[in-house]
């Protein structure tokens, strides 16, 4: 397949017409939004969606998020809007909070892998809702990375994956957010499945108590289901391992000094994910930084792109854990799952 390639932010013809008319075709775009790339099909149709699944790889039990432009269009997407729903649209939408309740008939099994709810996300990326816009449909989106491999939050890394996989590209630059949208369902008592830019902090001002999924921070035992089907699977892995450090700042950083060592006289090649508050322990030694530590959100919105960039000729690569508060919370699910849960303690 032929890819065409758009760029939003100088061409004119930004392309977001074009691929809304490539949608209602049945035919894939992807297309940039604040949090990854998405790879986005027409949402109301079954076999425009099953595209998605090829494309990527994705286990077909693995549903995915439709995406709207506008409040009002989860209406018919849901069998109804439930209280709790409509306060959080109205602090958090447009933005990185995707919302999980019971399904309507409209809404093809081929979206929710058979179950009876859909998640519904309106995103807050202005070329996110011009494309929505134009292509007159919800459009269902997962991010747009080859199943297993880290989201793509650059443009080179959707090019590394869906060159020739998509009928049309729209480069939007970084994504800010930089991690997929927060997943809570509102099926039952508010349950956080994927943590992500709207922290549970934010979420438990408006609604109150909020649940975090046990599999948010730790692999799934043997015979556990998954509330959320993706949290089964081996996520974010970049091309070399992955290895995370706990503790305090100063105990992490001795660990990583300590292994960084001893794995280069294995002959390893390695690399730190420095912060700006640690980066003085790792004199001499290969690091980049990754972010604050006192601002989790910009660790988030460096992880992928540093996961990718770095694994090109990179063996190894040592991170700190950080508190698993605010946008630490996605920070850390998202590279316990790039390391396998691999958690070295002092
Ligand atoms: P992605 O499309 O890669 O951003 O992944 C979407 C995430 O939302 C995956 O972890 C899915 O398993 C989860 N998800 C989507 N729809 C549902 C649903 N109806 N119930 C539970 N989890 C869902
Ligand atoms: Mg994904």
């Amino acid at each position: 397949m032929q890819t065409e390639l758009f760029n939003a932010k100088t061409q004119k013809e930004n392309g977001t017409g074009y691929a809304g008319r490539v949608i209602r075709a049945g035919g894939l775009v992807v297309f940039p939004t604040e949090t990854v790339y998405g790879l986005g099909a027409n949402g109301l149709d079954g076999e425009a969606v099953l595209k998605i699944f090829e494309a990527k790889g994705r286990p077909a039990d693995n549903p995915l998020i439709l995406h709207i432009a506008k409040k009002s269009d989860v209406k018919p997407l849901w069998r109804h809007v439930p209280e709790i729903a409509k306060r959080l649209m109205d602090e958090f939408w447009p933005g990185p909070l995707t919302l999980i309740y019971l399904k309507s008939d409209i809404v093809p099994e081929e979206v929710t892998a058979g179950l009876d709810t859909v998640a519904v996300r309106m995103p807050e990326h202005r070329t996110a809702l011009a494309l929505i816009r134009a292509a007159g449909v919800p459009i269902a989106a997962p991010s747009a990375n080859l199943s297993g491999k880290p989201s793509p939050t650059r443009l080179e890394h959707v090019l590394e994956d869906m060159d020739g996989r998509a009928d049309v590209i729209i480069d939007g630059g970084p994504c800010s957010v930089g991690v997929e949208s927060t997943v809570l369902s509102l099926v039952g008592a508010p349950t956080i499945l994927r943590p992500g830019g709207v922290t549970r902090e934010m979420l438990e001002a408006v609604i109150g108590p909020v649940r975090v999924a046990n599999a948010v921070l730790n692999p799934l035992g043997e015979h556990e289901t998954a509330a959320s089907p993706g949290m089964k699977y081996r996520h974010y892995a970049p091309d070399c391992e992955v290895i995370v450090a706990e503790g305090s700042p100063r105990a992490a950083a001795a660990i990583i000094n300590r292994e960084y060592s001893r794995a280069e006289r294995e002959g390893k090649n390695c690399v730190i994910f420095a912060t700006e508050q640690t980066k003085g322990y790792y004199k001499g030694k290969k690091y980049v930084i990754i972010g604050d530590r006192d601002m989790p959100g910009t660790l988030c919105a460096s992880l992928f792109a540093a996961l990718r960039d770095d694994s090109g000729g990179v063996d190894c690569i040592f991170a700190e854990a950080v508190p698993a508060e605010k946008q630490g919370l996605a920070y850390m699910n998202r590279l316990l799952r790039a390391s396998g849960f691999t958690v070295l303690r002092s």
